[in-house]
This record gives C-alpha cells, sequence and structure tokens, in this order.
C-alpha cells in the first residue's frame, strides 16, 4: 500500500512532509507535491507532520479525493524528488482554508 497527497496540498505546499520520509519518495510539482506509490513503505510518518491533513493511506483516500491516488502515480513519472523541506508560497495559509481547488493543479 502507498500513501496519497490530495486537494489540500495544491497551493499550500508547505512540505513539512518531506523532512520526515525515509525513502525520499516525495515528487514536487510547481504547486503541489505527490507521492511515488512505488517507493512508498508504508511508514505512516509524514500524516501527522501535514498541516492540511493532505495525506491519507491510498485504503483510506476520501471518495471525493479518489481520483489523487491515480494522479500521485501519473505525476511521481514526471516531477522531479525533493529532498529538503523548503519554504511554502506565501500566499499559503490563506489557500490551506480553501476546500475546492483540484482545477488549480499545474502539471
Ligand atoms: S506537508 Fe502537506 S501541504 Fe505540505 S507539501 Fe506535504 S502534503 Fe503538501
Ligand atoms: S508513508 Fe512514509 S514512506 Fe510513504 S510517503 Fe509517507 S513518509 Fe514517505
Amino acid at each position: 500500500m502507498t500513501y496519497v497527497v490530495t486537494e489540500s496540498c495544491i497551493k499550500c505546499k508547505y512540505s513539512d512532509c518531506v523532512d520526515v520520509c525515509p525513502v525520499d519518495c516525495f515528487r514536487e510539482g510547481p504547486n503541489m507535491l505527490v507521492i511515488d506509490p512505488d517507493e512508498c513503505i508504508d511508514c505512516t510518518l509524514c500524516v501527522a507532520e501535514c498541516p492540511v491533513e493532505a495525506i491519507f493511506a491510498e485504503d483510506d483516500v476520501p471518495d471525493e479525493q479518489k481520483e489523487f491516488i491515480a494522479l500521485n502515480a501519473e505525476l511521481a513519472k514526471v516531477w522531479k524528488p525533493i529532498i529538503e523541506k523548503k519554504d511554502g508560497p506565501p500566499d499559503a495559509d490563506d489557500w490551506a482554508k480553501v476546500k475546492d481547488k483540484k482545477h488549480l493543479i499545474e502539471k
């Protein structure tokens, strides 16, 4: 099983999750991160680190977020690894409160 980054990460991208991942399986896009399902070892460490609760175990992804399972797998193949935490965008705290933002993913 893998873990999956979902909608809440879009335009927040705080990257607190990156520092705790023992196998460096986060990949960075222009305005969110994803997890490479081929690398994730199900350690659960990243879940508690995410301030916007964007990360779920694959089996626990809410129904309205299921498309992110395939999206993590697809984008992990083209986005580059991120192995150290970076500052999020300056308006990340504003976007953390926005629920409907799937359409804003930049690929
Ligand atoms: S900590 Fe959460 S919001 Fe930040 S990059 Fe990771 S998944 Fe995205
Ligand atoms: S569950 Fe563990 S291995 Fe998988 S992405 Fe999170 S920190 Fe990395």
